[in-house]
Formats: structure tokens, C-alpha cells, sequence
């Protein structure tokens, strides 16, 4: 829970009703504003109600320049005629939430009079607003229902977490180690369009600046992190030496970013040359701390990874790769893996290190951590730049216990299948141009990073369990009519 950030909620009326009505809208906003609060996973920061073109704007400008203020809020508790909200709503740069609420959940059957039908007429005033929104073509997320609904507080909580992840993305640094994997064409991309789109930098390191600085970790700072390493994980080998050596990966990679404040990088495995090994139990520790990581220099990857993790409360969120298949008949399913990089935040029970050979790459066997991976439902999430424009795809997927024991598999490793059925959800990947690489993550849903997308004005595909391929298919081909013209 982020109680630093906040949202600003704007209540919409007018100077029709008179001063006492506006006392009683002032109230009842307070009064949801604090339930809410309580309820948020940010803060709600009540508004004065705003009743002119000025006063709309001023609240406006306000929150584009409050650091703090990762979205608002609107809702109109009476009628705000909305060509008032034009001035403000055209300036605004934050999301925009709108909350079709009510303030009184039942209708008072008894007492029911005009004041009463005065003061309580957001089914009118919103849909005065809703016109607005949608004749100024801005984008909002729309949530209906009453405000101590536990329905329209996730719908909100949801909305908050991807704002969330939105301010983040609009400062985050990611390092490329090397550049993408020779001749790849899904982890390569336009990095200027990302970061005009999303806020990243995505900068190249020279692989010998991260050699020097691998090189200038004591042994004393060594033996301090492979005894905490003892302590949390089993482990297997013998070979001490390879886990040390991840040890002084993991130090010097951390420093390296902490004083560039950049929260996620890549790494590329063609591209070590100073390094005795490929970065893997160290990339794996950094991603538990909550940084982002893309292999083969995916570097949107890399930033999704950290962006999710930051939406998530870094909690069971992965770098992930769909590697290899069971096609048997009635248990189709993927086994997703990477070849070292899988993040200890979706492991389940305990945690091994070993040392096995990585056959690519020519370098020494690294060490990694081995575990099995949670059941449940998760969202595989990748993002591509199509050339003109950026897609974001998300998938549902059931991820579930192996059906055998892999006793010779070299990492960590997720089963899962896809939504709405094995062939039907790869299927639609393989026609959205989804990647091999994604983010997996069992805290977030593609409620999640719709609303994500929504914010960064990106295309987002979803395919769960309701995805019909042949409307699928007709649903890209309209996006790219929609999209090339935006
Ligand atoms: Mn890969």
C-alpha cells in the first residue's frame, strides 16, 4: 500500500441548488471520501466541490503539478452542466477515474420529495458528465455502483495500482547491458517512442563499466551476502565459488543501478565478454527486491517487469518465457521457464542454489535457484512495438502443479494453461504477435493492465476466458484501422 501517493476525488455541482444544497453535497463527498480512504490502497484527498469553468481548471492544473497525485477522481453528486468541465478536463494529463455513485444506497420510499430529487441526481448529472468525457474523446475508466460496495471499491483499488504502476513508469530508468539478443526481432523496439509514450529511459551500458564495478567488491562484502544466502536457501553444490561469484554480480549490479536510480535492466547473454558467467541467481535476488529484468536485452520487457512488480507490491510477479509444450492429448499445457532468470517471488515452498552448465553463451555454469511455482490464476502480460505503435497483450492462464516430477530440470519452473482453452489461447498469442518473453503475474489480473494500457493511450488485446477467435482475429484487424489513425 502506497499511503504517498494519492488521488484527488472532484465532486461536480453547480450554484443552482442554493448554499445549503452545496453544504450537503460538501458532506456526503467528505463522507465517502473518508470511507474510501480507509478502503484504498493509496490515499483519497477530498476536493472543494467545483461549481465554475475556473474552479475546475485551477483543481486541474493543480493536480498535473502535484508530484504526489497519481490520478483523480470525478464524480457529480447533483447536475454540473459539463461544458464547465471543458477548460479543466482538456488540461489535465493525470487518469482520470469516473465514479458513477450515489450517496444514499435505497431509495427513501417514504420521504421521497423534490429537495430530495434535487440533491440525489447523479443519474443525470453523470451522464451529463459521461457526454463530456466521451464528446472530448478522454479516455477514463468508468466504475458503476454504490460506494461501500465491496465490487466498486476493487474496481477502484484496481485503477489505483495501475496509476501506480503508470507514475513509475513515467521516471523509470532501465539499463541495457549490451544491446538485444543479434538478429531478434520481439525484444528490439523504438526507444524513442517508449519514451515518449511511457516516460522510459532505456540507456546502454558498456558490459566493462559493470566489470569494473564487479571487480571492485571485497571479499568481506562477499562472505556478508552468501551467509545470508545460507540462511534463506538450501544449498546443493559444491561449487561455492560459482555462487560467490553471482554474490559479487548481485552487489556490484545493485550499486550500479541504485546510482543511476534506474529500478530495472537487461542483460544478454552474447554479450559478457570480463564476466566468467551469465548474471543468474544475482538477477533472480534483484527481481525478489522488486527491480525489473529482461533477458536478451528485452528491455520493454524489463520495464513491464518493474512496472508490474510496482503494481503488485512486488508480490508473485515474474519475468517469464512460454518455453517448451506437454501437447498430450486433454493435458495440453506450457512450461514456462527462462533459462536462469525466473524471479523467487512465484516460488512455492522452499528455495534450492545450484550450479548446472547452461549450453549457450560459452561461459562458466552459473549458479541459480530452483523451486516450483504457485498454483492459481495469473495474467501473462506482453508488450510489442508493432513499428507504429505500441500493443499490450494480456492473458489469462491457470497455472498448476506439474503433472510429473522434473528431477533434471536445470530451473525454476511454471506449468500452466492458457485461457479459454490450450489451443484457442496460444492461438490468439500467435495472431496478436505476442511475445515468447512476458511478465507473469498471479497478483494482477487483465483488469489490471487494461487500465494500464488505457492510461499510456496504447492498444491492449485481451484473451481470456470469453475469447472467441474469429471475433479475435476481426477485433486486430479493426485495432489496426483505430490505432494507425490515432
Ligand atoms: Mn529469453
Amino acid at each position: 500500500m502506497d499511503k504517498n501517493k494519492e488521488v484527488w476525488f472532484v465532486t461536480g455541482s453547480q450554484h443552482l441548488y442554493g448554499d445549503d444544497a452545496l453544504r450537503e453535497v460538501a458532506a456526503h463527498s467528505k463522507e465517502i471520501v473518508a470511507y474510501l480512504d480507509e478502503h484504498a490502497v493509496c490515499r483519497i484527498v477530498w476536493k472543494e466541490t467545483v461549481t465554475t469553468s475556473e474552479g475546475i481548471a485551477a483543481v486541474m492544473r493543480d493536480a498535473n503539478a502535484c508530484r504526489n497525485c497519481i490520478g483523480i477522481i470525478t464524480w457529480m453528486h447533483t447536475f454540473s452542466p459539463s461544458k464547465m468541465w471543458i477548460n479543466g478536463l482538456s488540461i489535465l494529463n493525470k487518469p482520470v477515474l469516473h465514479l458513477h455513485t450515489q450517496y444514499n444506497e435505497k431509495l427513501p420510499y417514504e420521504s421521497i420529495d423534490m429537495d430530495f430529487m434535487n440533491l440525489n441526481q447523479s443519474a443525470r448529472g453523470d451522464r451529463e458528465h459521461g457526454f463530456i468525457y466521451a464528446c472530448m474523446r478522454k479516455r477514463r475508466k468508468v466504475v458503476v455502483g454504490y460506494w461501500k460496495d465491496s465490487e466498486t471499491i476493487d474496481s477502484i483499488n484496481v485503477w489505483i495500482r495501475a496509476a501506480i504502476g503508470f507514475d513509475i513508469s513515467r521516471s523509470l530508468k532501465v539499463c541495457r547491458f549490451g544491446d538485444n539478443m543479434r538478429s531478434v526481432a520481439v525484444t528490439d523496439g523504438n526507444k524513442v517512442s517508449a519514451q515518449i509514450k511511457f516516460g522510459w529511459t532505456v540507456d546502454y551500458y558498456g558490459i566493462g563499466d559493470l566489470v569494473e564495478e564487479i571487480n571492485a567488491v571485497s571479499d568481506e562484502q562477499v562472505e556478508k551476502l552468501f551467509d545470508e544466502y545460507k540462511e534463506k536457501y538450501e544449498i546443493v553444490t559444491d561449487n561455492i565459488d560459482s555462487i560467490k561469484e553471482q554474490a559479487k554480480y548481485e552487489i556490484a549490479l545493485e550499486k550500479f543501478l541504485n546510482d543511476r536510480d534506474a529500478e530495472s535492466f537487461t542483460t544478454n547473454f552474447e554479450d559478457l565478454h570480463g564476466l566468467r558467467q551469465l548474471p543468474g541467481l544475482a538477477a533472480q535476488r534483484l527481481m525478489g527486491k522488486g527491480y525489473g529484468f529482461g533477458a536478451e536485452g528485452d528491455w520493454k520487457t524489463a520495464a513491464m517487469t518493474r512496472i508490474m512488480k510496482a503494481m503488485s507490491d512486488n508480490k508473485s510477479t515474474a519475468f517469464m518465457e512460454d518455453y517448451t509444450y506437454n501437447l498430450e492429448k486433454g493435458n495440453e499445457m506450457i512450461l514456462g521457464a527462462h533459462m536462469l532468470e525466473v524471479c523467487p517471488t512465484v516460488a512455492e515452498g522452499s528455495i534450492r542454489i545450484d550450479v548446472q552448465p547452461l549450453g549457450i553463451g560459452g561461459k562458466e555454469p552459473p549458479a541459480r535457484m530452483l523451486f516450483d511455482a504457485k498454483s492459481g490464476s495469473a495474467v501473462a502480460v506482453s508488450l510489442i512495438d508493432l513499428g507504429d505503435r505500441f500493443r499490450i497483450i494480456a492473458a489469462e492462464v491457470e497455472s498448476m502443479k506439474a503433472l510429473q516430477k522434473m528431477p533434471n530440470l536445470p530451473v525454476a519452473g511454471v506449468m500452466w494453461e492458457p485461457m479459454p482453452d490450450f489451443k484457442s489461447g496460444v492461438k490468439a498469442r500467435l495472431l496478436a504477435g505476442g511475445a515468447h518473453h512476458t511478465v507473469l503475474s498471479y497478483e494482477l489480473t487483465t483488469e489490471h493492465i487494461a487500465d494500464f494500457a488505457r492510461m499510456a493511450d496504447i492498444e491492449c488485446v485481451i484473451i481470456d476466458k470469453n475469447t472467441d477467435i474469429s471475433k479475435f482475429e476481426n477485433e486486430l484487424m479493426i485495432g489496426d484501422i483505430v490505432w494507425s489513425r490515432r
